[in-house]
C-alpha cells in the first residue's frame, strides 16, 4: 500500500466533500467509505482508532470524550489521544505506533453531536507514551499546505526551530473552528433550523449568532447565547438595525422606520418591528433573558 498516495487521495476527498456537505459528515457517509483504485476504504468504525481491512495504520481516530465541547485537544494546542483499553500492545494501539514510526497522517474525526463528524486532517502523531498509554498528534504544517493549498500560515517559514510553534498554532485555530461549528449546529437545531426573525429555513443562509459576543463576558458559545438568524437578520441585529427587548419583542431603529425603500427593507426590515421572535421547541434552548437585556441596552443607545 502507498500510503502516501492513499492518504493524499483521501483529503481531496474530505475536502471536496466538506465543500457540499458544510464541513459536517454524517456518521454513515464516514462509515460507508471512499473509493480508492477500485476498493472501498472504511473511514470510520465501532472503534475510536479505525484500522482499515488491509490496513498496517490507522485512517482515523474519533473523539473518545463524550458531550459538546469536549475534544482532545490540551490548551498547549496538541492533541492528546488514548490508547484503546490498558494494554500498549492491544492491535489498535500498535497500528497508532505504526503510524508514528511511518510518520503516516490520519483523521481526526471530531463528534459535534451523534452521528455528526467535523474531520481535522492531515494529522501526524508527533509521540508515543506507552506508559501514559496516550499518543500526542498536531496538524502537520508542510502536509497542510500540500493538502489546503489556498490556506496561508501565518509564518514565512518551516523551518525546523518553528515547527513546534506553528504546529500549536494550527492545533489551537482548529480547536476553535470545531468550537464554533459546533455552537453553530446546537444553535440551528434549536430553531429546527429556521431564522428565528423570519422563519427562513435554508440552512446555507442561515448563521448562529451571538447575543453577547465571544470576547466579552457571558459571551459563551452556548445555546442559550446563540439566535439562529438567516444572513440579514444576522448582520442587522450585530449593527443594532433590528434589537431583540428581554420579552422577545423586535424593535426596529426608528430612522429605519421612516425610510421608505424596496421589499427587502420594506418586509424583510419594517414589518418586524412589534413581531416576536420564533422560539426554540425546548425550554432551556431560550434565549438568555439576561443576556437578550444586556444587549438590548447597546440597541437602546442607537434605537
Ligand atoms: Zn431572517
Amino acid at each position: 500500500m502507498d500510503y502516501d498516495d492513499f492518504f493524499t487521495s483521501l483529503f481531496l476527498w474530505l475536502k471536496q466533500q466538506e465543500a457540499s456537505n458544510g464541513g459536517v459528515f454524517e456518521r454513515t457517509i464516514l462509515a460507508g467509505g471512499f473509493e480508492y483504485k477500485g476498493t472501498i476504504v472504511t473511514l470510520t468504525g465501532p472503534t475510536g482508532i479505525w484500522i482499515p481491512k488491509g490496513f498496517e495504520v490507522p485512517v482515523s481516530i474519533t473523539t473518545t470524550k463524550g458531550g459538546p465541547y469536549n475534544d482532545d485537544f490540551s490548551d498547549d494546542g496538541i492533541l492528546n489521544y488514548r490508547y484503546r483499553g490498558a494494554d500498549p500492545y492491544h492491535r489498535d494501539n500498535r497500528a497508532l505506533r505504526e503510524a508514528f514510526k511511518r510518520q503516516t497522517p490520519l483523521v481526526y474525526f471530531y463528534a459535534i453531536k451523534k452521528g455528526k463528524y467535523q474531520a481535522v486532517y492531515p494529522v501526524q502523531i508527533i509521540s508515543d507514551n506507552p506508559g501514559q498509554l496516550c499518543i500526542e498528534a498536531a496538524i502537520d504544517p508542510a502536509l497542510l499546505h500540500k493538502v489546503h493549498k489556498d490556506i496561508s500560515l501565518p509564518f514565512d517559514t518551516l523551518g525546523e526551530e518553528n515547527i513546534f510553534s506553528v504546529r500549536r498554532y494550527l492545533t489551537r485555530t482548529t480547536k476553535v473552528r470545531l468550537h464554533q461549528a459546533a455552537f453553530r449546529e446546537y444553535v440551528l437545531d434549536a430553531y429546527n433550523r429556521s431564522c428565528t426573525i423570519c422563519r427562513l429555513q435554508h440552512p446555507e443562509l442561515l448563521d448562529a449568532a451571538h447575543i453577547i459576543p465571544d470576547a466579552e463576558e457571558g459571551g459563551e458559545p452556548v445555546v442559550p447565547n446563540g439566535l439562529s438568524l438567516c444572513k440579514i437578520h444576522h448582520s442587522a441585529y450585530d449593527q443594532n438595525i433590528i434589537g431583540i427587548t428581554p420579552d422577545y419583542d423586535l424593535r426596529v431603529r426608528g430612522d429605519i422606520l421612516d425610510e421608505i425603500d424596496g421589499p427587502m427593507l420594506e418586509y424583510g426590515l419594517k414589518a418586524v418591528e412589534g413581531q416576536k421572535i420564533i422560539l426554540p421547541n425546548r425550554k432551556q434552548d431560550y434565549p438568555d433573558k439576561d443576556r437578550l437585556a444586556k444587549r438590548f441596552e447597546e440597541f437602546g443607545k442607537v434605537g
